[in-house]
């Protein structure tokens, strides 16, 4: 990404304010900071703004597969390491339907079923992979509109043939699914289809100096809506090359390596060990022969963590959460909305079995005390959130203060006109602290 002085250099250095900042170089600090675009300026000339929107394209070209809701945005990465700035688009991770598969219904429902709920996250199989196992193009092209009907969303068709894809595209292009099969043996046809219908089209190379041959041959026909298969084999050969185009693509500039990457792996251990690494390593499609649900939940929760903003922490809403269906004379407690205290506050109350209205409070994920050290967590804060949510005139029982937080405790009383009592320090003696106050 340009910095600043070299936006700077290509605005008119006037001053003018026009754009809602004070100088120039207070807008080419925006920019750089991605908190503005080159159209806020109104005086940039259109030769300029041409060099700056090229400029700042991200390194790694955004491809999307899917359409409307059911889209998933891949690569516009434009850093190696996430603590840089974050990764933008998590990887994908897509099953195969075989064209011969005898229960196309109970496919797509094991596709479907492989989704976990993690600290309020939904965690899921993103695509189904049709692949024309049959080389039979209208059975290709019969299953494609079965699947169609059950699955609203992102899919891949797979095939080395290129009227099996025709056949398959024409009946499906409204939903922008992936062509995946580009080979140096079929290109030409293949990105003929591609360009024709506007899909995305995956490039099947066998080197990575292959797979810069085809990607400058699709640019050189005015269509690049590509993801490249670097054809890499094992995980060491994986991990190489995708470190190198992706290298290659952010740190040198080499456009034709300037895409996302995908890899097709089979099922089992080795299949996973693949989709780590390309998890890890700049991959942004997976496709597997199979994934049993006791190895997506590991990998999904590994993309999860390598696609959270490590700057950001992860964080629950503010609002007022009932647990055991307390009543009105239910203790009330609170914490912050910082996921991990949160979940962790909500077990130790589950298993005392004593019913709690728990109020969660904004401190941008911040935990107890850190937030009460930022200000985040003192008394205004928390009677404003017991003002949102109503929860004081929801129940006239004890309000209890972390332990953490005890000194709050007097200027709380002030604020909300009723009584609190002082909680446990830790979150593992809650049990036995509501029970005692329940006796
Ligand atoms: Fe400079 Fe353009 Fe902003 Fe005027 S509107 S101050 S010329 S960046």
């Amino acid at each position: 990404m340009p910095t600043a002085i070299e936006y700077f250099k290509l605005l008119p250095k006037t001053n003018c304010k026009d754009c809602g900042q004070p100088t120039c170089l207070a807008f080419a600090m925006q920019l750089a900071n991605q908190k503005a675009k080159i159209e806020d300026c109104p005086h940039v000339e259109s030769g300029a703004k041409d060099s700056i929107a090229e400029a700042a394209a991200p390194p790694v070209k955004t491809i999307t597969v899917g359409t409307g809701n059911a889209k998933i945005p891949m690569g516009g990465e434009t850093v190696l390491y996430r603590h840089e700035r974050r990764f933008i688009n998590p990887i994908a991770y897509a099953l195969t339907l075989s064209d011969e598969c005898d229960d196309i219904a109970k496919r797509v429902d094991y596709v479907k079923s492989l989704q976990f709920d993690r600290i309020g996250m939904i965690f899921k199989a993103d695509m189904i992979s049709i692949r024309n196992d049959s080389k039979d193009p209208a059975k290709f092209k019969a299953v494609v509109e079965e699947v169609m009907k059950l699955w609203n969303e992102p899919f891949v068709l797979e095939s080395d043939d290129p009227a099996a894809i025709k056949e398959a595209v024409a009946v499906s292009k409204a939903r922008v699914p992936l062509i995946y099969g580009a080979s140096a043996d079929n290109f030409d046809a293949m990105l003929a289809i591609a360009k024709e219908n506007k899909v995305p089209l995956g490039i099947k190379a066998t080197s990575l100096e292959e797979a810069v041959t085809l990607s400058e041959k699709a640019k050189a026909a005015g269509y690049d809506e590509i993801i490249l298969d670097l054809g890499a084999k094992g995980i060491k050969n994986i991990l190489e090359q995708q470190t190198i185009a992706r290298r290659a693509a952010i740190k040198k500039k080499f456009k034709p390596l300037g895409y996302p990457m995908m890899n097709r792996t089979g099922s089992g251990e080795y299949a996973v060990m693949t989709a780590v690494i390309s998890t890890l390593k700049y991959g942004s499609l997976v496709i597997f022969d199979d994934l049993k649900n006791y190895e997506a939940l590991p990998l999904f929760t590994l993309r999860q963590n390598i696609y959270t903003d490590p700057q950001v922490p992860i964080q629950v809403k503010q609002d007022i959460y009932p647990i055991g269906n307390p009543d009105e004379h239910s203790p009330i407690m609170f914490t912050t909305n910082f996921s991990l205290t949160y979940f962790t506050v909500r077990a130790d109350i589950e298993k005392s079995k004593v019913p709690v209205w728990l109020q969660i409070v904004n401190t941008d994920g911040l935990s107890v005390l850190t937030a009460f050290a930022a200000g985040k967590f003192d008394a205004d804060h928390i009677k404003a959130a017991f003002d949102e949510s109503g929860v004081l005139d929801k129940s006239d029982g004890p309000v209890i203060v972390p332990g953490l937080v005890a000194k709050i405790s007097g200027k709380l009383e002030e604020a909300i006109g009723r009584k609190v009592v002082v909680g446990t320090t830790e979150s593992k003696n809650i049990p036995k602290h509501l029970k005692q106050m329940s006796i």
